[in-house]
């Protein structure tokens, strides 16, 4: 019955402007993810248990409603709770409103499933190492998840998906040939899409020797950038000093 589905909640961000350029959205964040990021800004909620009722949810949404656009999944892995998520997106759209995910893509066949029920208007996915090199593994702590991703990617463009795909860099993990390999892969696979370089917040990363490290510049990630869009991809940035930028190269 739905009201007595629940889903364990990370958190509620009420009213954002950040997380979809362009809307204000409802954000809800999901507890627990099959992986674990070295540089993972959320790893307070990878665990941990606060079941809350989707009526108490749907609450939350629709005292938002007249001030937001969308509700935005986050986490956390969202897709990991994924009845909940399903019943959510369902429950949204009846108010009228737009559902974005941002997923790591490791569920690509949950992904496929709200896609083709029509429950999403967005999604964020996370491309956070070239696809074929091994370092998804280093990066996430967890085998196999880099093939996950490429058929979540391959979902994303056989279902005609609003999509962007985004990196985060960070220094001596993920930054100059790694952005080079993934702004290659995604021309590969789509021709052009959009394609965000998230700045690494190195003081919030989970793993503590990566709190020593030093953060791109905004100079040093719009280089990434300039280098990315060489590939035919359409490049933003975003950094915490200047928020996200869309950028458009004379190449
Ligand atoms: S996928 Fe996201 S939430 Fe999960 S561990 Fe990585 S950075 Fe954290």
């Amino acid at each position: 019955m739905k009201g007595e589905v629940k889903a364990n909640v990370g958190g509620v961000v009420h009213v954002s402007t950040v997380d979809w350029r362009g809307k204000v959205a409802h954000v809800i964040f999901l507890r627990s993810c099959p992986l674990r990021c070295l540089y993972c800004q959320n790893y307070k909620i990878l665990e941990g248990k606060n079941y809350v009722p989707l009526k108490e949810l749907m609450r939350g949404v629709r005292d938002a409603k007249f001030l937001v656009d969308a509700v935005v999944f986050s986490g956390g892995e969202p897709l990991m709770q994924f009845a909940a998520v399903s019943e959510l997106a369902r429950l949204v759209r009846e108010e009228g409103l737009l559902v974005a995910v941002q997923t790591n893509g490791f569920y690509p066949e949950r992904l496929e499933k709200l896609l083709k029920e029509k429950l999403l208007d967005k999604v964020f996915i996370d491309v956070k190492a070239p696809l074929d090199d091994g370092s998804y593994e280093r990066i996430t702590g967890v085998k196999g998840v880099a093939a996950r991703v490429r058929a979540s990617l391959e979902v994303l463009r056989r279902e005609n998906a609003d999509f962007e795909a985004v990196t985060t860099v960070f220094r001596g993990l993920v930054a100059e040939a790694e952005v080079k390999k993934i702004a290659s892969q995604l021309r590969s696979i789509f021709g052009s899409c959009t394609y965000v370089i998230q700045q690494g917040r190195p003081e919030l990363a989970m793993d503590e020797r990566l709190r020593r490290e030093k953060a791109f510049s905004r100079d040093e990630i719009l280089e990434l950038a300039k280098m990315a869009a060489s590939e035919n991809l359409k490049v933003k940035i975003r950094t915490k000093e200047h928020g996200e930028e869309v950028l458009s190269f004379k190449l």
